[in-house]
């Protein structure tokens, strides 16, 4: 997603822009080895329906033509449930539909989009290294497929878009220049998910989320289970857990994992609907991030994209959405006429601001898990208690509601929650709400 989105930013700036891809599984056959968390469920946030859409026009209805399914807008066929209790939180202005696709059906409309640009050429083989001259990267790489032997691209820039296991730090040190200093958050995230037949006998939801913290009381970890109806009228239901908390491929332990873990639907479906395949079960150990704005030196006409700079805990749906932005900060650099024999110092710090507030959302939450014990940022226990408040103001108040799914859903900055307007609607939520139910009860 973050190369086809970077080729198509480039395309507007460059001659010719090559696109160098490994795997050569036909990409609408469904999930393919290059990207093996393919089949798992893969929500678009709607800031990444946006830039979609502002890369290729019309893609949102075109992939509403193609199967991809919107939800109603009045919330019937959606539910959310907090620690398995059904929650209504007030309706949100909604400016872009939230497209559900499976992740390959998404992946396949993109590519055929980028690579109908002229200048645009994808080559299938896999890269191996950078070519340098002096300071700067003057091209990649590679072994083509079927080939014995490497082969150099010339480019004026190279973009590493190799997903969370890029190499490009060994290649940048192997050069004799520093590698990005990593950070890491271990969750050790166990998802495993199935697709069904959509059958209304046995459920009319399209779209369900269930979110469960830990209970060191009741003995019960962290868990999230997700139901999205897709393309092709099927379902996709994921279950997860969390540590040694990890489910099996075998049907009958997912099925006993929906029936006993999860509200009810996710076990009427398992055991009535038909599964379509398999299911397929992934592990994630870490979310990661290579700070690429800390490197003292660095060099010209390369940078990176997507997973390959940060890749989050997928249960909070940024990462396609992030690789949409990245193409959004590398669009803003190149229109600022940059020179390419220079370190592209200005990208990574935009990046860095966009990397921040997912990071900053995805680890704040994780910090709950018993398993991660750090890092704590600053004023965590205040934070901590301020947002345990913003959750509860956006169950009762719309305005509160609207702000907070604007931050999650990536379309605002976590930022714009920090400041005295917010703060003071929400506690003066949650003082009529606790003064309303300490309110005697009449008959
Ligand atoms: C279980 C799971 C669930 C997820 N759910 C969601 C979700 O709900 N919503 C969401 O937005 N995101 C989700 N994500 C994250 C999302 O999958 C990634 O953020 C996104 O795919 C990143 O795209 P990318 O292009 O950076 O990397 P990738 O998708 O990993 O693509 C990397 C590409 O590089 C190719 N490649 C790698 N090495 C080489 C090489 N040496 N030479 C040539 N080609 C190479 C690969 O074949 C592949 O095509 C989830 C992730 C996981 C693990």
């Amino acid at each position: 997603m973050a190369g086809l989105l970077a080729a198509r930013v480039l395309s507007d700036h460059a001659e010719e822009v090559v696109v160098i891809e490994r795997d050569d599984a036909d990409v609408n056959a469904g999930a393919r080895p290059g990207v093996p968390q393919g089949g798992q469920v893969h929500a678009l946030l709607p800031a990444g329906a946006v830039q979609l859409e502002r890369w290729f026009p019309g893609f949102v209805a075109q992939a509403i033509e193609g199967g991809a399914v919107v939800p109603p807008e009045d919330g019937s066929r959606a539910q959310f449930f907090v620690n398995g209790d059904l929650r209504v939180a007030p309706p949100i202005e909604q400016h872009t539909p939230a497209l559900m696709s499976t992740r390959p059906f998404l992946e396949a409309l993109v590519r055929r989009r980028t690579l109908a640009a002229d200048n645009i050429r994808l080559v299938n083989g896999r890269a191996d290294g950078l070519v340098f001259d002096g300071g700067k990267v003057t091209g990649a790489s590679f072994v083509p497929n079927g080939a014995a032997a490497a082969v150099a691209a010339e480019a004026g820039l190279v973009v590493d878009a190799m997903g969370r296991s890029s190499r490009l730090g060994d290649w940048l040190e192997g050069n004799g220049w520093p590698r990005p200093p990593m950070r890491r958050m271990p969750i050790k995230l166990n998802y495993a998910s199935a697709m069904f037949e959509y059958d209304e006998r046995v459920s009319s939801l399209w779209s369900v989320v269930s979110q469960a913290g830990p209970d060191p009381d009741a003995g019960s970890p962290a868990r999230i289970g997700g139901l999205l109806r897709v393309e092709g009228d099927r379902w996709i239901m994921l279950v997860s857990g969390y540590d040694d908390d990890r489910p099996s491929r075998d049907a009958r332990d997912y099925a006993r994992r929906c029936r006993k873990d999860f509200p009810e639907v996710f076990g009427d479906i398992a055991e009535r609907a038909r599964m379509v395949g398999d299911v397929t079960t992934y592990h994630q150990a870490d979310s990661r991030r290579r700070d690429f704005h800390e490197v003292t030196r660095f060099p010209a006409g390369l940078i990176a994209a997507g997973d390959a700079i940060a890749s989050f805990n997928p249960v909070y749906g940024q990462g396609m959405t992030s690789a949409a932005l990245h193409a959004s900060c590398l669009s803003q650099w190149l229109r600022s006429n940059p020179s390419l024999r220079e370190p592209a110092t200005a990208y990574f710090d935009t990046i860095r601001v966009v990397v921040d507030a997912a990071w900053q959302i995805c680890t704040f939450a994780d910090l709950e898990l018993p398993h991660v014990n750090g890092p704590h940022p600053r004023g965590y226990r205040l934070l901590r208690w301020f947002s345990g408040q913003l959750f509860e103001a956006a169950m009762t108040d719309a305005i509160t509601n609207d702000r907070l799914a604007r931050v999650t859903t990536m379309l605002a900055h976590p930022n714009s929650l920090a400041n005295f307007r917010t703060l003071l609607r929400v506690l003066a939520v949650r003082l009529r709400s606790g003064l309303a139910s300490r309110r005697p009860r009449t008959r």
